[in-house]
């Protein structure tokens, strides 16, 4: 059929007519042709196919993106021999070095056929980034300019840093890790897009097994440490993936510290000055997600390194790939911390306690939720938003839930405060790291 219809478009152009005029449309979809892409980051990703025989009854772009489990499926109108789809990537952010997937699916008289998977990569070719790179073990470091002497050193690190947690973890990562090193503040915030915090100096994405580093954040310890933090989280999604859940992300946190002197010492007197102050949290609440505060994620970090520390001594480190091996098989965080110290989580939490000589925190009781204050239009003649109640003279009868008092402010403030907390947790959901910190 495809050579027919080359043959009919020979003679067309032959003739003198154009291509687009010529009736081999009209034949309906034939199959796919040639599929191709290409990307511009910040821009564009553009997906083409060829239709020889013309469009089928519906045609759709498949993409998956690497380290996301979702199907992007787009509607694509095709038009005369071919269709193309443009991914807008200055509207629709898209983390750089994501690998996409794509594939072309055509519903033709009640038929579905898709075409061979096609695959690109979706790499930061801004101008001027004139990306070098080498592999280092498990580590490929990329550069530009005249970072090569650092970024080497820093994939150094970062190789080192995964094998130690491999061993720690007792589990080999998937694959290498990409640590691209930006030296420039404006090169590197570009790569991260709209989302990034202003504090940022580091990112890591551990579904693209891609860590990006600032070079003109914190000196060069504090690019040491990050670097072997944010290895180590890779290598502990990789350790502990499974399809239920997260692990618990004081652990995850924890570990990443702890790893960076593979130990806790610097951690310590942070928990026991605010164990003085009776301020440490449960562990249930830092599971989740850590508090946005400077303060309060300082001690998220520390009590979390210190915990691991204690695991780490107590249970050795044999317990850490026992716990990393059970979360494989989809243990509760309880089930993986019992199976690696064969102590219950709560055993773990009250000895963490007990060391510090606090009692364990406990939840905060809900307070009660006291009747309306608000007055209501035509309860009793007053319309009034918020402002004190107006006059009422006694007994003029009304809502008895309008009452003309005073407004109870502790009560109220009480209210405001708990609907604030919940707010404030709202907001921890979408935060990375402290300020200092990478995310
Ligand atoms: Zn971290």
């Amino acid at each position: 059929m495809g050579r027919l219809i080359r043959l009919l478009m020979g003679v067309a152009v032959a003739a003198g007519a154009t291509v687009a005029w010529h009736p081999a449309v009209a034949l309906g979809f034939t199959g796919f042709g040639a599929t191709s892409a290409d990307a511009t980051y910040g821009v564009s990703m553009t997906f083409r196919v060829e239709l020889e025989g013309g469009p089928p009854d519906r045609l759709e772009l498949l993409l998956r993106m690497s380290g996301d489990d979702g199907l992007f499926v787009a509607p694509v109108q095709a038009s005369g021999d071919g269709a193309q789809y443009v991914w807008d990537a200055a509207d629709r952010h898209l983390t750089p070095n994501t690998r996409v997937t794509y594939a072309w699916r055509a519903t033709d008289g009640g038929q579905v056929q898709v075409s061979p998977e096609g695959s690109l990569l979706y790499d930061d070719d801004r101008p001027g980034l004139d990306w070098r790179s080498t592999r280092l073990g498990e580590a490929t470091v990329h550069w530009y300019g005249t970072a090569e002497t650092i970024a080497r050193g820093l994939g150094e690190l970062a190789a080192d840093g995964a094998a130690n947690a491999e061993a720690l973890l007792g589990h080999d990562m998937r694959g290498a890790v990409d640590i691209f090193v930006y030296d420039s503040q404006e090169d590197f915030f570009g790569a991260l897009g709209p989302g990034a915090r202003e504090w940022t100096g580091a990112a890591t994405y551990p579904a693209l097994r891609t860590i990006f580093m600032s070079l003109t954040s914190g000196d060069q310890a504090y690019r040491e440490r990050t670097l072997v933090h944010e290895v180590t989280h890779v290598v502990f999604n990789d350790a502990t993936d499974n399809p239920f859940h997260e692990p618990a992300k004081w652990l995850n946190e924890g570990l990443a510290s702890w790893a960076e002197s593979q130990s806790a010492d610097a951690e310590r007197s942070e928990v026991e000055f605010e164990a003085s102050n009776d301020g440490l949290f449960a562990f249930e609440a830092i599971a989740e997600q850590f508090p946005i505060g400077e303060r309060g994620a300082r001690l998220a970090y520390a009590q979390s390194a210190t915990m691991v520390d204690m695991i780490v001594a107590e249970h050795g480190r044999q317990a850490i790939a026992e716990i990393a091996a059970a979360y494989r098989d989809g243990a509760s965080d309880s089930e993986a911390l019992e199976a690696g110290t064969g102590q219950s989580a709560e055993e773990l939490y009250a000895g963490f306690y007990a060391e510090f000589g606090v009692e364990a925190p406990q939840p905060v009781p809900p307070a009660p939720i006291l009747p309306s204050d608000v007055r209501r239009p035509g309860a009793d003649g007053g319309t009034q938003d918020g402002g004190p109640p107006a006059t009422a003279a006694p007994g003029s009868g009304g809502d008895p839930a309008v009452r003309d008092e005073p407004v109870p402010w502790p009560a109220l403030v009480a209210v405001v405060g708990g609907v604030a907390a919940v707010l404030g947790v709202a907001w921890a959901v979408t935060r990375r790291r402290t300020p200092g910190s990478e995310a």
